[in-house]
């Protein structure tokens, strides 16, 4: 896991009625993925911390009567001295733990191991098939990340598959898809690559590209779920005229959720790469209800490029992150948005 492929918050799994916390448990990881910048390898909480944490997040989840979900990553979580003793922690506290992993190191004593302290879902990166990966992640890492999904499956673990789409693998997206089917995991995400600091050669999608993936998520019929939270899926569903008016949505960053890194600093989404505090300063849940530029994300109306498309309270503008990165302004409008609708008013207004 890193800035680029973590699990972008508006795709975490089970979020209705539940508080999640997308905590980083440590900096090492046994692979050096080119779009990964990590340089402080050798990082991890204690075991300590990770207890203070949780008692943090229990003040939200007491305040809030929302059920909590805490994701372990890093780094690589599987190298985190504690992971099974976590996992176990978490299950006697009421919190469902889960494993956001490269699944290079699970093999089937692990994954039962795994089961056996109480995980019940894991989500594991792939980021194109075999040659993709491997030129991104390292030879050899596409088997042994097959190797753990199926690791995890045997032991009753459920899967999800996670692709963070890009140029480089933007035309796998349907053998993924397949794949993902052959394996008879339980679901597969697909969330768009941010070039976050060195991009060591990766690019993200086209304006264009990103229509194509959000029409082909809702084509594409496979037996297992494939998953599709992004703020844009509103645009689609808009067109397909499956929209409820009612609905709102958009980026999640900093609404039920938090990302937590290994120094403290407390993060509204992985993807956007902006610290809004440290647990040093504040607490969790004073800084999930009080925090001002928390306040600021959360709002549907700070993007003025899109105050005038009907779209903005279902897409919200599009990723913070997308936008922070690409204009260097998180309150501006994603750059990858593909709306007609847009495109129409723009036009008009020039006219
Ligand atoms: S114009 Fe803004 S609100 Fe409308 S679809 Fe594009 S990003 Fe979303
Ligand atoms: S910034 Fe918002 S839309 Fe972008 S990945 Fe994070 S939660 Fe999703």
């Amino acid at each position: 896991m890193n800035l680029q492929t973590s699990t972008p918050v508006c795709f975490l799994l089970d979020a209705d009625n539940t508080f999640a916390l997308q905590l980083h448990v440590t900096e090492e990881c046994n692979l050096r993925c080119k779009h990964c910048y990590s340089e402080d390898w050798n990082k991890h909480i204690s075991f300590d911390k990770f207890k203070d944490i949780i008692a943090q997040l229990q003040e939200i989840l007491e305040m809030s009567k929302l059920r909590g979900i805490v994701y372990l990553t890093g780094g690589e979580p599987m190298q985190w001295p504690y992971i099974y003793k976590s996992i176990k922690y978490l299950v006697k506290h009421r919190i469902k733990p889960r494993l956001l992993t490269n699944g290079t190191l699970i093999d089937d004593k692990t994954a039962l191991k795994l089961r056996e302290h109480g995980l019940t879902l894991a989500q594991v990166s792939l980021d194109g098939m075999q040659n993709t990966h491997d030129n991104i992640r390292g030879k050899g890492q596409f088997e042994r990340a097959i190797r753990g999904i199926n690791a995890l499956l045997s032991a009753g673990i459920e899967v999800t598959i996670m692709v963070t789409v890009m140029q480089e693998n933007f035309d796998e997206i349907d053998q993924l898809a397949d794949l993902a089917d052959d394996l008879k995991v339980h679901r597969i995400n697909f969330g768009r690559f941010i070039p976050i600091g060195n991009k060591m050669g990766l690019n993200e999608l086209t304006a264009q590209q990103t229509r194509e993936l959000y029409e082909f998520l809702h084509e594409k019929e496979i037996s297992v779920d494939i998953v599709h939270k992004d703020p844009f899926d509103a645009i689609i569903k808009k067109e397909n005229e499956e929209h409820n008016c009612n609905s709102y949505g958009g980026c999640s960053a900093g609404q039920f959720l938090l990302d937590l890194l290994t120094n403290g600093d407390v993060l509204a989404c992985r993807r956007l790469p902006v610290a809004v505090d440290n647990i040093a300063n504040n607490k969790l849940l004073d800084i999930w209800l009080f925090n001002p530029l928390l306040k600021k994300i959360r709002k549907r109306t700070s993007i003025s490029e899109c105050n005038d498309c009907d779209l903005i309270l279902q897409c919200g503008g599009g990723c913070r992150g997308m936008a922070f990165v690409i204009n260097n302004d998180m309150f501006t409008k994603d750059p990858q948005c593909f709306s007609e609708g847009q495109k129409i008013r723009n036009f008009i207004k020039l006219m």
